[in-house]
């Protein structure tokens, strides 16, 4: 169950309609390893931090079973930076500042005891790092899955479609799906999208749930119904961990299975957005993501008579 995982690791400053943060510890593949890793160890992370990013918070990933051994640190540069401004809904947000620093010219190299890893999760990135990483390695991965969003279509859009071509399923929110495929309708924004290569997509709606299209087949999922969200910054990796982390731990990748894994990647997402950062998923034990999965279970069976 060898899973890589690549993505950014980052500071964020995240103003919602309720309070604003100090940079805190963030990056699409911070959230994605301390999702995973509830699931499927070890995690072979891929990434870059500059020598301002906290020592503790490598040595906690380590601890839970994410190796390092491809995450390069460049002491005297800076992390990337990204700051974010939720709007009242909570589900839309606007990009206040991108600092790229160490990512501008990050070269990622896989190490050789990555190679042979089964399954490989490009979390958000610049698109041709993350084709770099699949032109790497030495067998295909069983499964390449894709995250990306609006930022690489208005900056890197060839690159991404070159990318695209060579993964299995992209996930992607529902905004970035109408502008990656100029249709407003998610259903034929879906057909235009897997023309593009992914076999599969999952399209994330937020507070709205799931969609899993494949083929002319499509499984919803909800997300379940919270009283309070106070930080929604990494919901989307988090839920791309659960994804792929079920997928890895079960080795399985029918599209049944790819449903349970879109419940498992909401019941995560669900957890990260309780609490600003990632404070939620250093908290949460197995016995509380069971909980949560029941919950989700609860959430959609329902019986009914056809008379
Ligand atoms: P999400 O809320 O799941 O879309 O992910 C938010 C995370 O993505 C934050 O922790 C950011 O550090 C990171 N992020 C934001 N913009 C980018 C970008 N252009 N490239 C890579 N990571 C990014």
């Amino acid at each position: 169950m060898s899973l890589i995982v690549v993505g950014s690791m980052a500071f964020d400053q995240i103003e919602t309609p309720f309070g604003k943060s100090d940079r805190i510890v963030g990056g699409a593949a911070t959230y994605i390893a301390w999702s995973a890793s509830n699931f499927a160890k070890p995690v072979n992370q891929i990434s870059v931090v500059g020598g301002d990013f906290p020592k503790e918070e490598l040595q906690a990933l380590q601890d839970r079973g994410v190796v390092l051994e491809g995450v390069q640190i460049k002491e005297d540069e800076k992390s990337f930076f990204w700051a974010g401004k939720y709007h009242m809904d909570m589900n839309s947000r606007d990009t206040l500042d991108t600092q790229l620093n160490v990512l501008a010219n990050f070269v990622p190299v896989v190490p050789d005891s990555y190679q042979g890893s089964e399954f490989l999760m490009l979390g958000n990135l610049v698109p041709s790092i993350q084709h770099s990483v699949i032109n790497q390695m030495k067998t295909r991965p069983k499964l390449i899955v894709l995250d990306t969003m609006n930022f690489w279509m208005e900056t890197a859009m060839e690159d991404l479609e070159k990318v695209l071509k060579d993964v299995d399923v992209l996930l992607i929110n529902d905004s970035e799906a109408r502008e990656l495929s100029a249709q407003y309708s998610l259903v034929k924004a879906a057909r235009e999208i897997m023309k593009m290569g992914p076999k599969y997509l999952v399209i994330k709606k937020g507070e709205h749930g799931a969609l899993l299209f494949y083929d002319d087949e499509v499984f919803v999922a909800p997300a379940l119904p919270l009283e309070d969200v106070f930080d929604p910054t990494g919901a989307g990796d988090t839920f791309a961990g659960g994804f792929i982390g079920h997928l890895a731990r079960t080795k399985d990748i029918s599209f049944e299975n790819m449903k349970t894994a879109v419940i498992v990647g909401s019941a995560m997402a669900s957890f990260c957005v309780e609490k600003f950062g990632n404070t939620r998923l250093k908290e949460i034990s197995k016995e509380d993501i069971d909980n949560r999965i029941r919950q989700f279970v609860n959430l959609v069976n329902f019986d009914i008579q056809l008379i």
